[in-house]
């Protein structure tokens, strides 16, 4: 069941919008604005987010506002804005997208790819999850691939979603970044990624360093 508003909708559900260094994959370590908007039906087992998964429980925040937000973080020096969840394709990303372009920041979206794609980003972190399958419109428009590690079943996972995004792709369109990421305190997890990034160069391993530093 689509549960996307039309693409003329000003509100969106916001669970939290703050502004810090973007935490894990090919930008960590760098000045973002996080816009995390509620709803999510993937249903995760793992998930850190499960606050974000009713979509009714969050305030609605007009577009304008959160392109004022965004305005002020780029005045902070904030270099980019994520837009994340949840999920936050269930939603049409077209009009915040739209909204968010005058500021001048590059748009980053985290998403799981099981809906359609919306909105125009700069930066489309995919993370497909073996129980949820993104689809080929996400594996051939994202410029990261990140897989989350618990048990040696993800690689073989991982490395299926990395040959698809590599065959949805044109001859002249170059390859999504390869990311294994443990999940958060999975021992197991740790050592798997570790193991195969070591054998495997095409990988890079990707830590949810907001996390090991305790910030947000
Ligand atoms: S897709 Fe993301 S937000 Fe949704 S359940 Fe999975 S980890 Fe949580």
């Amino acid at each position: 069941m689509s549960i996307q508003e039309p693409a003329g909708s000003c509100t969106l559900p916001v669970v939290e919008t703050f502004h810090s260094l973007q935490g894990e994959g090919m930008h960590a370590g760098r000045s973002a604005l996080f816009i995390r908007l509620g709803g999510c039906q993937v249903g995760c087992s793992w998930c850190d987010t499960k606050h974000s998964w009713p979509q009714e429980v969050h305030p609605q925040r007009t577009l304008k506002d959160l392109a004022a937000e965004a305005e002020a973080a780029a005045a902070e020096g904030a270099a980019f804005v994520v837009i994340t969840g949840g999920e936050p394709l269930e939603h049409n990303l077209d009009a915040l997208c739209t909204a968010l372009r005058p500021v001048g920041l590059p748009l980053h979206l985290e998403t799981s790819g099981v809906n359609a794609l919306s909105g125009t980003f700069e930066w489309i972190t995919l993370s497909p999850k073996p129980h949820r399958p993104p689809t080929a419109q996400a594996l051939s428009a994202c410029q990261e691939l990140k897989l989350v590690v618990h048990q040696a079943s993800d690689l073989a996972f991982a490395e299926a979603q990395a040959d698809q995004a590599s065959a949805q792709r044109a001859p002249d369109q170059p390859p999504p970044v390869l990311l294994l990421q443990p999940g958060w305190q999975s021992a197991a997890g740790q050592q798997l990624a570790i193991d195969y990034v070591r054998s495997h160069p095409e990988w890079r391993l990707s830590l949810q360093t907001h996390k090991w530093l305790g910030v947000r």
